[in-house]
């Protein structure tokens, strides 16, 4: 059984990763507009200079022309066993602009995945930077870890995400986006396509959670 999904989740939730782990399993196509955008800048000149003078002016690629670079991109792949959409749809309208994707193309949306994640986590995992508030003592999750997961090992207190300018950036992506994709969540969860998984985790944790849904998403067709 074919199977059809967005992922949705802040910067920071895994959803690449995710993405890569599914696509090999399951012989899923992946889709992101971002990489669709970038392929075609390098490959269409036309399309380019279009683009170009978008964003002299200004502008983003409005609507109607991302849905159709999107049509156009899943009737040149291989979606016999479905996709994975990623960083789309952004707005109640893409979302609506999707749903006709969908119908042309004669398959119907199994699910929207959230990647739910604390701020705090997302954070941590972006910047790598964990600090003691007591000591003061700064780690590195990428190179100086602490023995215990999340404990100063000088003093034992628990550790907290540093708070630099880096941080402080991220805080504000993380909010915008889940302000931004309110509306989205609430109109998928509407339609009873909205699936939330907790990906404060492990990387294996988290997947073995994405297979279980998977497969109870599979079992539901
Ligand atoms: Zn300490």
């Amino acid at each position: 059984m074919a199977l059809f999904l967005v992922f949705m989740g802040p910067p920071g939730a895994g959803k690449s990763t995710m993405a890569k782990k599914l696509v090999s399993d399951y012989g899923l196509a992946h889709f992101s507009t971002g990489d669709i955008i970038r392929e075609k800048l390098a490959t269409d000149p036309e399309f380019k200079a279009e683009f170009d003078a978008l964003v002299k002016a200004g502008k983003l690629l409005d609507d109607e022309r991302t849905k159709q670079l999107l049509l156009e991109k899943m009737r040149a792949s291989n979606i016999s066993n479905g996709f994975i959409l990623d960083g789309y749809p952004r707005t109640v309208n893409q979302a609506k602009d999707l749903e006709r994707i969908m119908q042309e193309l004669g398959k119907e949306l199994n699910a929207v995945i959230y990647f739910s994640l604390p701020e705090r986590v997302a954070i941590e995992r972006l910047t790598k930077r964990l600090q003691c508030p007591k000591c003061g003592k700064i780690y590195n999750l990428a190179s100086v870890k602490p023995k215990r997961a999340n404990i100063c090992d000088d003093c034992g207190t628990k550790l907290v995400a540093r708070e630099d300018d880096e941080a402080k950036a991220i805080r504000k992506r993380f909010r915008e986006y889940e302000e931004k994709t309110k509306p989205v969540v609430d109109y998928y969860r509407n339609k009873g396509l909205l699936y939330e998984i907790d990906v404060n985790d492990t990387v294996e944790e988290n997947y073995k959670k994405m297979k279980t849904l998977v497969e109870s998403l599979k079992n539901k067709q």
